[in-house]
């Protein structure tokens, strides 16, 4: 395996993780950070790389994949989502398996991690599964995963909860075994009192007003139970703008809970969704009003929600394009983290450090990746280099996760990554990867 060369990377501006640093060259040795400083001199037997004025970032760390693997790999696996990871500027996924198996034990969970060596060209963590099965076995799952995951309903897969008295256990179970739940919320039971669903065809309908209902409920059912018994939750994707308040006046009031929303959520509206073609911007929870997207950007300028993640998850079009009733949701979206990023700011005034970081140090912390996300000495020497002027129109056809179709086909956005460094090796240059599969578990 190709060994990190000590590299000097100097003349562009640094993102450190919180906010840019001018002037600043950075020094990578044994695929770590070990300086920062104005001018450094060049040592002995050292590469550099000249950035010529554009931004050195940390990898970016998305908290929410699907990569489907193993089960569902025709839909996407991680040879292929890895790589379309690279071409964001990811080089740390958190990933859910929600098709079978689940990462109910954990033999389940290292056979998974070990059959993904030589495969993942990101380092990567899966998360546990939280399930009445996963209970028994959620002390020796614990250590292994950065958090586990509930399903607080059935619409995306395998193991969701059904009643309340079911996330009573849940809830007690990771808190005894000292681990964080991510959850996504939805509620069964409120969505069989929700109107009926929208006929096949009518994505007009899909932001149905009993299903706002139903998910704010949910948000509220899983915070006031995770308060009552001590667990620590992390709710994603949040999509309506009041479940996103509900998270931040529970933290405001000093209970461990927090968020993150989606790109899609951010820059996407209700109105755009139904336009789309085939069905490619169904997603659950669905895309909402304009005004909706206002109250999440504000509550992520602020450091309510604390960051992004994509929900990548990816189907092949030819399932999109059935009738919309039958459509499955989520679309692959990991191959464009960071140009979406940029024009969350670019477009909607999010100020463009907050952008960045709520895709680089601020799910690293959420989830204690404590050498991920930021530049700073000791951290892992995972960078991008991506220049922000370069703009483009998105592709799909080449991008290099599994779907080779986007709902983001044609938009203009830039900042694409030019080069990624993952350990201090480079492992994507002009938009194509670069050498082996280098990932490691982050856990
Ligand atoms: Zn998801």
């Amino acid at each position: 395996m190709t060994d990190p060369v000590p590299t000097l990377f100097r003349g562009g501006r640094i993102f450190d993780g919180r906010r840019f640093a001018p002037e600043t060259d950075l020094r990578v040795a044994d695929g770590r950070i070990v300086e920062l400083g104005g001018r450094l001199p060049v040592l002995l037997g050292e590469q550099v790389v000249d950035l010529a004025g554009r931004w050195l970032l940390p990898g970016l760390v998305d908290c929410h994949v699907h990569f489907r693997e193993p089960g569902l790999v025709r839909k996407e696996g991680y040879a292929t989502g890895s790589a379309g990871a690279l071409h964001g500027g990811v080089t740390s996924v958190l990933e859910i398996q929600n098709n079978p198996p689940l990462m109910e034990t954990r033999q389940l969970l290292e056979r998974k991690i070990e059959s993904l060596r030589g495969v993942s060209r990101v380092d990567f963590a899966p998360y546990g599964s939280l399930t009445l099965a996963s209970l028994p076995h959620l002390p020796e799952i614990a250590p292994r995963v950065a958090a586990v995951k509930c399903f607080l309903g059935c619409s995306t897969g395998a193991g969701g909860v059904e009643t309340e008295a079911e996330m009573r256990r849940l809830f007690s179970g990771a808190a005894g075994a000292g681990v964080k739940i991510v959850a996504h919320c939805e509620d069964n039971r409120v969505r069989a009192r929700a109107p009926p669903p929208a006929p096949p065809g009518r994505a007009a309908r899909h932001a149905l007003r009993g299903r706002v209902g139903a998910k704010v409920e949910s948000v509220r059912d899983a915070i006031r139970v995770a308060e009552q018994i001590g667990a620590v939750l992390h709710l994603f994707p949040l999509s309506p703008a009041e479940g996103g308040r509900l998270v931040a006046a529970a933290a405001a009031a000093g209970q461990a809970v927090t968020g993150t929303t989606a790109p899609h959520y951010l820059l996407v509206t209700h109105e755009d969704a139904i336009r789309a073609p085939e069905n490619r911007f169904k997603v659950n929870p669905s895309i909402k009003s304009a005004a909706n997207g206002e109250v999440l950007r504000r509550l992520l300028a602020d450091g309510a929600l604390q960051g992004v993640g994509t929900d990548h998850a990816p189907h092949p079009l030819a399932e999109k394009a059935r009738p919309y009733s039958k459509a499955p949701s989520g679309f692959p979206s990991i191959d464009l983290l960071l140009p979406l990023l940029v024009a969350v700011h670019d477009r909607h005034g999010l100020p463009l450090e907050r952008a960045l970081e709520a895709v680089t140090r601020a799910p690293a912390e959420e989830f204690g990746l404590h050498r991920k996300g930021r530049l700073e000495t000791g951290a892992d020497a995972d960078l991008v280099i991506a220049d922000p002027d370069l703009r483009r129109q998105v592709d799909e056809a080449a991008l290099p996760s599994k779907s080779k179709w986007s709902p983001y086909h044609g938009w203009e956005l830039r900042a694409f990554p030019q080069r990624v460094f993952l350990r201090g090796v480079e492992v994507f240059r002009d938009g194509r990867v670069v050498g082996a599969a280098r990932g490691e578990p982050l856990c």
